[in-house]
């Protein structure tokens, strides 16, 4: 399976970051390997100065596909979740700076904090709010209708690159307030009040 992440996907998290707004979603992939595996902590990276939160909207794919038209697209995925695209910002900077892939800031072992998964029919995708807790202390704070490109969109626009698999997850985009991460703090991510995670963070 791979991830497929979508970067600059609700305006005040442009902002936020001082970027430019994109013409087209912007994409990048995270291995396999970038999967936390349940249940456990995140280990901070000793070759790191810093890890930040990104919550997001996750969505998984049921089937094959390739062009897939944002028309027909609501067919291949029947359940959303929620994760968190942990991401070393520093590092990420220093690449975006002088032109280089991201991967190394945005693709290592354990970035992709990965929650449970709900069938689609159990909320409303355009109206949708999700949220991040650090130490119960609200970080994130979300609603899909903010979104530069709705989830069918991105569905349509990555599949012309990438063809879709069963078990394949994109995320879709952070919201604004991102942040670092710490030594024993908590995180707890919510669709809606579903509790989708908690991860320590050591
Ligand atoms: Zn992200």
């Amino acid at each position: 399976m791979k991830i497929i992440c979508i970067g600059r996907n609700y305006a005040k998290h442009i902002a936020e970051l001082q970027n430019e707004r994109p013409t087209e979603p912007v994409i990048f992939l995270k291995p396999d390997s970038a999967i936390l595996a349940n249940k456990m902590p995140f280990f901070i990276p000793d070759w790191s100065n810093g890890i930040h939160y990104e919550v997001e909207i996750l969505v998984k794919i049921n089937r094959v596909g390739k062009y897939i038209d944002a028309k027909f697209a609501s067919k291949y995925y029947n359940e959303i979740g929620l994760g968190v695209d942990l991401t070393d910002r520093e590092l990420q900077s220093k690449l975006k700076e002088k032109g280089l892939p991201w991967e190394k800031a945005k693709a290592f072992d354990g970035s992709a904090i990965i929650g449970n998964f709900y069938d689609k029919s159990e909320f409303d995708l355009e109206n949708l709010n999700f949220s991040l807790q650090i130490n119960e202390n609200l970080v994130q704070n979300g609603n899909t209708k903010a979104m530069l490109w709705k989830i069918d969109e991105l569905i349509a626009y990555v599949s012309q690159y990438f063809t879709l698999k069963k078990g394949d997850i994109i995320f879709t985009g952070t919201p604004q307030g991102v942040g670092q991460v710490f030594e024993n703090d908590i995180l707890t991510g919510f669709i809606e009040s579903k509790e989708a995670f908690s991860v320590k963070i050591k």
